[in-house]
């Protein structure tokens, strides 16, 4: 579905991803770990093209991004394709990011309804069915506010899901959450992988990035520094790096 090839992002004179390559076929779920900095908000907010880049490829569902423009000036070329490529990477941020002044049922129901202009009834109706997917179909009519911390993601997750997107993209979904709240959209992620659906997901939680990965790619300082299948990844890691990371984080 996304596939990244030799990815170069700066912030004026700061490199911060120096020739990246990732994929995620259909299906698949990829963990990005690394510490602080290393790149990985970057790297995925470049994925839906939050972000410019200055070189490299972005391909989405074997579309290359078009660019104009070169290096420092390179933006995407096409409106509608960004559109496209942003409405089916759904986002969902360590923060929510819910709107407060809206219910709910309204929070999940807005971007299908403004931005893809789907017809409300049914949305309404698919609006529901995620709610109850994640858990919180009691929820509807509650403002944000009056969620706690793990009702709220999966308040976002639903969002996400009812864009009915191609994948998935989570920035640290469980980093603002308490031990015991993370475990409930641990859960929701879970159960997303085993339905199979394309997930790109930063996390701090190894253990999450060990049960649900399919790959796991571990960035340091803008660079691959090691990535493979979960069990080797953590269970035999061959970087001195990575097992200092490994170390550090349990
Ligand atoms: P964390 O685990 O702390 O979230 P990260 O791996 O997600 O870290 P990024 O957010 O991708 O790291 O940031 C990588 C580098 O880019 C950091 O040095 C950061 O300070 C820098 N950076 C990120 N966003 C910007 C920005 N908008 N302008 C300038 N520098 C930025
Ligand atoms: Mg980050």
């Amino acid at each position: 579905v996304i596939e990244i090839r030799n990815l170069h992002k700066a912030y004026g004179s700061l490199e911060v991803l120096k020739g990246v390559h990732v994929t995620a076929h259909r299906g698949d779920v990829v963990s990005l770990i690394g510490s602080s900095g290393s790149g990985k908000s970057t790297l995925l907010r470049c994925c839906n093209l939050l972000e410019d880049s200055q070189q490299g490829e972005i391909l989405f569902k074997g579309e290359p991004v078009q660019w104009r423009g070169e290096n420092h000036a390179r933006r995407p070329a096409d409106p509608k394709q960004v559109l496209r490529i942003r409405t089916n990477l759904s986002m969902v941020f360590q923060q929510f990011n819910l709107w407060a002044h809206m219910t709910i049922l309204q929070n999940v129901m807005e971007a299908p309804l403004t931005v893809l202009g789907r017809d409300r009834a049914t949305v309404e109706a698919a609006a529901r069915g995620y709610l109850d997917k994640v858990g919180i179909g009691d929820k509807c009519d509650a403002f944000p506010a009056q969620l706690s911390g793990g009702q709220q993601q999966r308040a976002a997750i639903a969002r996400g899901l009812c864009m009915e997107p191609e994948a998935l993209l989570f920035d640290e979904p469980t980093s603002a959450l308490d031990p015991e709240l993370e475990q409930e959209v641990v859960k929701v992620i879970k159960d997303l992988a085993a339905e199979g659906r394309t997930m790109i997901i930063v996390t701090h939680d190894m253990k999450m990035a060990h049960d649900v990965s399919d790959h796991v790619v571990f960035l340091h300082q803008g660079l691959i520094e090691e990535e493979g299948p979960p069990e080797t990844l953590f269970g035999a890691p061959k970087s001195e790096r990575l097992q200092g990371f490994l170390k550090s984080t349990t």
